[in-house]
């Protein structure tokens, strides 16, 4: 099954990328802005500095603005796994969504849809690491909170895009301490320099019912899943 096609608008917001050129990094943002038509505009505007590699309409309609070989510059200031220069190794991926700021909303199903048929392929052309597929707030923690916690982790790892452990559904097996937890973060893959802002973090995609950055036992039980099941 095949979505709509892909339109280019290109962006003139990229640079070479580093070294050897290679992407294991996939990164999802959501847009932020009122509709479609105002992220574009953004996103290819020279004097705004910023763009991503593709843009997901609502209605599934995607947009390449930067070439997968280009350094895009979406991730600003961001940590993953130890990688300070995420734009240089990653793709990013733009949802449209008005956001928290403009009426956050559900991603919806052709949305989803065309995000899937599009990482699929990114995935087969680079070899991104189930670990490495992240949101934009878990790689700069204490600056995003993109895309939030209406978007929907399981259904993308249900079709083998990123993580999501059986056992995080599954309330059972004990819950680490407060300072083993924060250890197993890092482990994972988060920037520790802001406990709260980091724990928010991992709430917003792996506990969403919940996302106060505190480390109550449920998260931290969901935080041992994580880091002990690759
Ligand atoms: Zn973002």
């Amino acid at each position: 099954m095949t979505g709509r096609p892909t339109r280019d608008r290109p962006s003139p917001n990229h640079g070479p990328r580093p070294g050897d050129g290679r992407v294991d990094i996939l990164v999802i943002h959501y847009t932020g802005m009122r509709d479609a038509a105002a992220a574009l505009d953004r996103l290819c505007d020279p004097a705004a500095e910023v763009s991503a590699h593709y843009l997901v309409e609502r209605d599934g309609t995607v947009h390449r603005l930067v070439a997968e070989d280009r350094r895009a510059w979406h991730a600003g200031r961001a940590w993953w796994q130890g990688e300070t220069d995420v734009n240089g190794r990653s793709i990013g991926i733009e949802l449209e969504n008005p956001g928290h700021e403009w009426g956050y909303r559900p991603f919806p199903e052709a949305q989803m849809a065309a995000l899937e048929e599009l990482a699929r392929g990114i995935l087969a052309r680079h070899p991104i690491p189930a670990g490495r597929v992240v949101g934009h707030s878990d790689i700069a923690p204490r600056r995003k909170i993109d895309p939030g916690e209406l978007f929907d982790w399981p259904r993308l790892a249900r079709t083998g895009i990123g993580r999501w452990p059986p056992g995080l559904d599954q309330d059972c097996g004990d819950a680490p301490e407060a300072d083993l937890a924060l250890r197993l973060l890092g482990r994972i893959g988060y920037e520790l320099d802001d406990p709260a802002a980091t724990v928010a973090a991992f709430q917003r995609h792996w506990r969403p019912a919940g996302i106060d950055g505190c480390l109550d036992r449920e998260t931290r039980r969901r935080i041992a899943v994580l880091a002990t099941d690759d």
